[in-house]
């Protein structure tokens, strides 16, 4: 049965919760995602501080010449209340003394070696103060379940004397290739035969959907192979098979997947290249049937895989960024399936994004995705997508970047 891109997808996601978390120290936190809420327990700043390198004082006290009684140094605390007609040479991150309620910066002032301080340039009230808690009070919330520790999210955190941090647990994901004519990098290739470039993909796909790729090798086109192989998915959370599920393929994936119990759907999507995809679960571990072919095998895992992996991590967006681009030439395809082109985008001299494809679109051709920097989402119904017209494109990860930031590619 031939179903849409939307049911596949639903389906897939359907019953996916976040894993458990765990406790990591906030150096390993780049990228995760938080399992508990943050309260805040410090104000920052700590207490009403300087902004600049200058003179505290009372702000009606600029008119007059002021004796600099104080030396306030960033680190240390003001010994005393700051008297009236009185100024405290005073640091960037220092503590404002008590009494004084205004900064002016030292390029405002003249002072003749210790002597007393003018003001030349005065300030208004409370000027170049940085409050106690203006950025963060007690109590406040600073980090939600759900949220990415991103760079700043980070510093927020660490701002808080926080080390460790609790985070949804990173899937492990196995990795299956399969058949007799595939061969690790490195061993002798007989002729005709290929490299398992596929795992080396994936592996590299699931890492940087924060998964942990655990590799389980080739298993030979026969059942004992594979059952061998299978028995490296003790505590994983999703197996990935690599190949061996086509129609007219020998059916030994299908099999030892069945002989652990294991509940399997097939399909047909609406969606080119991603030829038959298979699906299920062994137990608690989530088994995606990848394509052999390898631009089916990678765009298969982007269109269904990264979303699952994003689900279980606890991320609230599962799916790759969109844009819309134009198009740079005629694109002619097949009706009746939702086609994704691998495409090169770029900024035109107006910022609006251009797209073309890579080249030659078979599924076999990997040097596709080796170039392509987004696909070209080509809808159902249409036929022609003409030269200049809207289209949508998917970011592939790691380009939403430059694409925002308007890098010029060649
Ligand atoms: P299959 O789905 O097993 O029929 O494989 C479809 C195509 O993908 C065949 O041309 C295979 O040789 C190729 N293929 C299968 N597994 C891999 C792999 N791990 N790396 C690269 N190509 C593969
Ligand atoms: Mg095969």
């Amino acid at each position: 049965m031939l179903i849409p891109f939307e049911e596949a997808i639903h389906t897939v996601l359907s019953g996916i919760q976040s894993l458990g978390s765990e406790r990591i120290t906030l150096a390993d936190g780049l990228g995760r995602v938080l399992a508990r809420p943050v309260i805040a327990r410090r104000a920052v700043p700590p207490a009403d501080n300087s902004a600049m390198d200058g003179y505290a004082l009372k702000h009606a006290d600029q008119g007059a010449a002021l004796p600099v009684p104080m030396f306030i140094a960033a680190g240390s605390w003001p010994e005393r209340t700051l008297g009236s007609g009185e100024a405290a040479r005073i640091f960037t991150g220092a503590p404002v003394p008590e009494g004084a309620d205004t900064v002016v910066a030292q390029e405002r002032t003249e002072r003749d070696g210790d002597g007393p301080v003018r003001i030349v340039k005065p300030e208004t009230l409370g000027a170049n103060i940085r409050r106690a808690g203006e950025d963060v009070m007690p109590g406040d919330s600073i980090g939600q379940v759900g949220q990415s520790l991103t760079p700043g999210l980070i510093g927020l955190l660490a701002g808080q004397g926080l080390t460790w941090v609790d985070v949804v647990r990173r899937p492990v994901v196995a990795i299956l290739s399969t058949g007799d004519e595939v061969h690790e990098p490195g061993d002798p290739l007989p002729r005709g035969h290929i490299v398992s470039s596929n795992s080396w993909a994936l592996a590299a796909r699931v890492q940087e959907a924060g998964g942990i790729p655990r590799y389980l090798g080739i298993a030979r086109d026969d059942r004992a192979s594979l059952d061998a192989a299978l028995d490296g998915i003790t505590g994983a959370d999703v197996l990935l098979t690599i190949g061996g599920v086509s129609v007219g393929e020998l059916d030994f994936v299908k099999e030892a997947i069945a002989a652990r119990g294991g509940e399997q759907r097939f399909w047909k999507v609406k969606v080119r290249p991603g030829k038959p995809n298979a699906f299920g679960r062994i137990g608690d571990v989530r088994w995606f049937g990848l394509p052999g072919n390898p631009v089916s095998c990678d765009v298969s895992f982007l269109m269904y895989v990264r979303p699952a992996l994003r689900a279980m991590q606890g991320h609230a967006h599962h799916f790759l960024p969109t844009r819309e681009a134009r198009l740079e030439h005629d694109l002619r395809k097949r009706v009746g399936f939702l086609i994704l082109f691998r495409g090169v985008h770029h900024p035109d001299d107006a910022g609006d994004l251009m797209v073309r494809t890579t080249g030659p679109q078979g599924s076999g051709i990997q040097s596709s995705m080796a170039k392509a920097t987004c696909l070209i989402v080509a809808p159902e119904e249409s036929e022609m997508l003409r030269q200049g017209s809207r289209v949508r494109i998917v970011m592939l990860p790691g380009e939403v970047g430059q694409a925002a930031l308007g890098v010029r590619r060649p």
